[in-house]
């Protein structure tokens, strides 16, 4: 099956009680069993394990990232949470330095005093990234575009140099989402995704999702999900697989919008900058559009005058575009990293990284997309 026929029927059948179409939401904690140890269906015996609607959604994953196993959790973080509970004190992690801000609150707060080692670079410095490399590395984490500033990292390159030293590469596909780049194929063991954002694409889920290329890694990984249980609901399970179903033509608008505003900003004479790996300005719009097809719709960017008190009031005034966290979803989202998603990063690191008090960032929806310019317009004014 080619991608469009795999986000409708990748991994999925019909309810074979029922012949319904879509999976019912099986809003069960547990199931009968004829006999001690011997359930009704042997792959069901309590929803912690596994749920026929979390069961369907799970394969959906599989399917679309060209991996052997999906897992659904109760949020992206979850998701990151349960893989890191692979390692061990002594092992160490080499991470992109640009990231979700929760997900670096969780490598260096929450795992602080856990021994694992935890090294931030940038992935575009590949001899620097290799010269961070010991017989302790276990994991190398990447985002790729990043969140908000858009920077890529070259999947295949990197992972050139894991399979050489045998370690576990793993990528948050959350922005690019799997229509426009599938980590696996260029080489990836492990893709992460916030299913809250373009996955489920409504607003209206919190879910994550580890989709492994190798079985038993998948299996391992089940193990630790099913031991600690955060795993996604029969209700959300049901959201995400729907939103799934409709991926591929989100995506293609977002797409198309996210590129009319990135040139709509970049000839605006307020904006410094533009972040958008589309733009052939951006300064790994080569790499972008090597492994992706697509440029999605997320664009960051900053103000001629530098001000966090511009970015504020155009924040307050936009309509159309919703002030909110979060993104992906149909709607579009303005958003301001500083203060509000990667609050959680101290301030010298942030603007280090380019994350400064006058960035912007905004997920494109698929509203007409004149609506949306003027919306942008009118703010600035
Ligand atoms: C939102 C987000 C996460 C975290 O996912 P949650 O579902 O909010 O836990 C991780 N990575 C990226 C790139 C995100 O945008």
């Amino acid at each position: 099956m080619k991608f469009n026929t795999k986000v409708i029927h990748g991994g999925q059948h019909h309810d074979p009680s029922t012949g319904a179409v879509m999976p019912p939401v099986y809003q069960t904690s547990t199931f009968v069993q004829n006999s001690p140890g011997q359930p009704v269906n042997p792959d069901y015996e309590y929803s912690r394990a596994a749920n026929p609607t979390r069961s369907a959604l799970e394969n959906a994953l599989a399917s679309i990232e060209n991996g052997a196993r999906g897992l659904a959790f109760s949020s992206g973080l979850a998701a990151t949470d349960c893989l890191l509970r692979l390692f061990k004190a002594g092992d160490e992690i080499i991470a992109m330095d640009d990231l979700y801000g929760g997900t670096y609150r969780l490598f260096t707060r929450l795992y602080k005093d856990s021994g694992i080692k935890f090294h931030f670079v940038d992935m575009n410095d590949l001899e620097k990234f290799q010269s961070l490399i010991n017989e302790n590395t276990k994991l190398v984490w990447v985002e790729t575009p990043t969140n908000p500033l858009m920077k890529i990292a070259d999947i295949a390159e990197i992972a050139k140099i894991t399979k050489a030293k045998k370690i576990l590469f793993a990528v948050d596909n959350t922005f690019a989402t799997p229509y426009l780049q599938k980590p696996l194929d260029l080489g990836a063991d492990i893709v992460m995704h916030s299913a809250t954002k373009y996955l489920g694409g409504h607003s209206d889920v919190i879910a994550g999702a580890l989709i492994m290329k190798d079985a038993a890694l998948g299996d391992e990984l089940h193990f630790k999900q099913f031991a600690t249980g955060a795993t996604l609901g029969p209700m959300d399970s049901f959201l995400v697989l729907r939103g799934i179903k409709t991926l591929h033509l989100r995506v293609q608008r977002h797409c198309e919008n996210g590129m009319k505003v990135a040139e709509f900003l970049q000839n605006h004479p307020l904006v410094e900058k533009v972040y958008y790996p589309g733009l052939p300005n951006h300064p790994f719009h080569e790499i972008a559009k090597k492994q992706m097809s697509g440029f999605g719709g997320m664009v960051s960017f900053t103000f001629k005058s530098g001000s966090k008190e511009d970015a504020i009031k155009f924040l307050e005034k936009v309509k159309v575009f919703t002030l909110a966290e979060s993104l992906g979803g149909v709607e579009s989202l303005a958003n301001h990293p500083a203060l509000m998603t990667h609050a959680s990063i101290p301030e010298d690191k942030r603007l280090e990284v380019g994350i400064t008090d006058d960035l912007v960032r905004l997920s494109t929806g698929v509203e007409d997309i004149e609506d949306l310019l003027a919306d942008l317009e009118q703010a600035f004014r």
